[in-house]
């Protein structure tokens, strides 16, 4: 099992250089900072180190870039993360990591935050280089991660250098995660039910094979919903159907028919941005795709959500295209049915960026959630039982 930060005495930390991954993968737009919830959760492990004087170094990536690519830099999310912690305490660097940035970080004082530029300008980061795991971990005394959402990759940052330090930890933010995914995995409140959205259908198959058996309902939507419809034998129309995993979904259906519910009617068009939408019941005509679950669906749907109260409620993935306005009523129905749940007592757990989107949408804020986390692969992955460098490599000698 891994150690926490809080594991470890004030004296053990006091003025050490920490080395935190964290996950500020956020929108960046003209130069300033979106949504900054990744920012955000990551204070208490921030603030705790500098209440201990410990010389903080972050590291993160952001976006996908080929090279140095200005649009990609950390500045912004610096700027952000300085408003919040104090501009006298935080400081950005755009030094090459080795010896440009081992100079700076040894310059540092107590109590103070260095962030460092975009992992991603280094091609070695991704392939998790023995160089350049060795040079992100000269920087540092001790390792912590705090991006729970990364820790499915086996990177530098999140591997390859936390493999060289002795002491390596979890932050707050990390622990949290995995405590949440981890009772659901293995020891669920009851009853426990799963809501599952989105396109993907591949992504999701791992965690619900592991899930399905205590699982006492699973609730369908989305485009995975026509998947599991057609292999019902009802007419889908031209919905998206994912043909390579619907020998998988039929056996599960056939397994587990008396928890698995699936739309019974749907908000329909003939093109996702035509401007026209039509509900029907059943059957999707020819020609027609689902793009949204139906109002009895919805109704359905939130009684199961949200009239209970008790035991676990896990959502991952929207419940229709919810990005256009016509086909978003679903996803933000169930949003508003998690925050019901959640106040009548049930755990609730919402993954997933586009479902993290669907609760602003529904007015429903992360507070109204018992664990939002930032990492839907991650979380799915986690949940699927699947191995987890990021997370094994803190429990290494
Ligand atoms: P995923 O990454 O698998 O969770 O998929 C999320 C995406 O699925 C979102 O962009 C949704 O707009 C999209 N989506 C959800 N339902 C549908 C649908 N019925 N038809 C097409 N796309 C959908």
């Amino acid at each position: 099992m891994h150690r926490v930060i809080s594991e470890l005495a004030d004296s053990e930390l006091k003025g050490k250089k920490v080395l935190i991954r964290v996950d500020y993968n956020v929108s960046v737009n003209g130069g300033s900072v979106g949504e900054d919830f990744r920012i955000r959760m990551t204070l208490p492990t921030i603030e705790y180190l500098i209440k201990r004087q410990c010389k903080i170094i972050l590291i993160t990536h952001l976006g996908r870039p080929t090279e140095r690519q200005i649009q990609y830099s950390l500045a912004p999310v610096a700027k952000r993360l300085s408003e919040m912690i104090g501009d006298s305490k935080v400081k950005f660097t755009s030094s090459r990591i080795g010896e440009e940035a081992l100079l700076e970080t040894n310059k540092m004082e107590e109590g103070t935050v260095l962030l460092l530029e975009n992992l991603r300008f280094y091609k070695e980061e991704e392939l998790n280089d023995p160089l350049f795991s060795s040079e992100l971990a000269s920087l540092a005394d001790i390792y912590v991660n705090d991006a729970f959402s990364t820790s499915h990759r086996k990177h530098s940052s999140t591997y390859g250098a936390a493999k060289l330090f002795e002491i390596k930890l979890a932050g707050f933010n990390l622990q949290k995660e995995v405590q949440y995914l981890s009772m659901i995995r293995d020891n669920p409140d009851k009853p426990l039910i799963i809501v599952l959205g989105g396109a993907k259908i591949k992504d999701k198959i791992g965690a619900l094979e592991n899930l399905l058996p205590k699982a006492d309902r699973v609730l369908i939507g989305g485009a995975a919903a026509y998947t599991f419809l057609k292999a019902k034998g009802i007419n889908t129309g031209n919905s998206l159907i994912d043909l390579d995993h619907i020998g998988w979904v039929t056996k599960a259906l056939s397994t587990f028919s008396e928890k698995i519910m699936l739309p019974t009617d749907h908000v329909i068009s003939s093109s996702a941005d035509n401007g026209l939408a039509a509900m029907v019941k059943g059957d999707i005509p020819d020609g027609m795709m689902g793009l949204d679950i139906g109002h009895e669906t919805v109704q359905r749907y939130s009684t199961e959500v949200g009239g209970r109260g008790s035991g676990t409620v896990l959502w991952n993935g929207p419940m229709g295209l919810f990005e256009f306005g016509m086909f978003s009523n679903g996803t933000i129905n169930v949003a508003k049915s998690m925050a019901l749940a959640y106040w009548r007592g049930s755990k609730t757990l919402v993954g997933g960026g586009d479902t993290l989107e669907a609760m602003r949408r529904a007015g429903v804020s992360e507070n109204e959630v018992s664990h939002v986390s930032t990492g839907g692969g991650a979380s799915l992955r986690f949940l699927a039982g699947d191995e987890m460098p990021g997370l094994s490599v803190l429990s290494e000698k």
